[in-house]
């Protein structure tokens, strides 16, 4: 982690990798917007509009690839804008996004350029949509070779930045364990507003509205009674598949 060492002046870097352009809007929204809040820097990486794979609504309606395309990219731009983050779109196209050593090289490309203290990503595993777990793949893999003082390419060479498994769509069916809750509520009304700016996917704003009400009330039986946490708190999950490094535990 660089951020203990870093000069004051530079803000914590969060990285956020994904598979399609809604991703980081329903999956991690409340990181990016608390982030943001904290005037902590936070790089999108969105590795496909999801044009073909996660935009039905827009098919249905008639319209042709590269209108979807604009379309996604243009909600995509104003969710996140609306948490406060930078947005990069790789255009690599979807269903299926194929995991090349190219499309890695551009990802190692960011993390040099951004030096992130936190990564945001994929789990492993979703049964019901490979691409996921192909941006997870080229997430983690892009950062070990930027660590690599050997591997080719612009920019320093990175830290090691814990990394967080955002919530799969299906988490049961995706070996998920809500490992870490982190407490969104404070920027609920952010997260929300950006959800509403995907209107091609409409029919997850209160799928993932009832989602964060249910992560809250785990996350307040994982907190006791002592912290007075409100009956509103409201909550992502994470998965670690990094061990946690600490000299106390707590
Ligand atoms: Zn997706």
């Amino acid at each position: 982690m660089t951020h203990g060492n870093a000069p004051a002046a530079v803000p914590r870097s969060t990285l956020v990798v994904t598979a399609h352009a809604g991703d980081f809007v329903w999956r991690a929204g409340g990181a990016v917007a608390l982030a943001a809040s904290r005037g902590e820097k936070v790089t999108l990486a969105c590795l496909t509009f999801g044009e073909r794979g996660e935009s039905a609504k827009a098919w249905r309606e008639g319209r042709q690839l590269e209108e979807i395309k604009a379309l996604r990219r243009d909600e995509a731009e104003r969710a996140a804008a609306v948490l406060g983050a930078e947005v990069r779109f790789f255009d690599a196209g979807d269903y299926p996004l194929t995991e090349t050593a190219e499309l890695t090289d551009r990802l190692v490309g960011v993390y040099r350029a951004t030096q992130p203290d936190v990564v945001l990503t994929h789990p492993a595993e979703d049964p019901y949509n490979g691409d996921h777990p192909a941006a997870h793949r080229m997430a983690l893999q892009a950062r070990i070779l930027a660590q690599a003082v050997g591997y080719p390419g612009e920019g320093g060479v990175i830290g090691a930045p814990p990394v967080f498994c955002f919530e799969p769509h299906q988490p049961e069916m995706s070996g998920f364990r809500p490992e870490v809750l982190l407490d969104i509520t404070e920027v609920w009304e952010t997260k929300r507003a950006a959800m509403e700016c995907l209107a091609a996917q409409r029919h997850l704003w209160d799928y993932y509205t009832d989602l964060a009400v249910r992560r809250g009330v785990q996350l307040r039986r994982n907190a006791g009674p002592n912290l007075g946490l409100a009956h509103t708190t409201l909550a992502e999950a994470y998965m670690r598949p990094y061990p946690q490094i600490t000299k106390e535990l707590a």
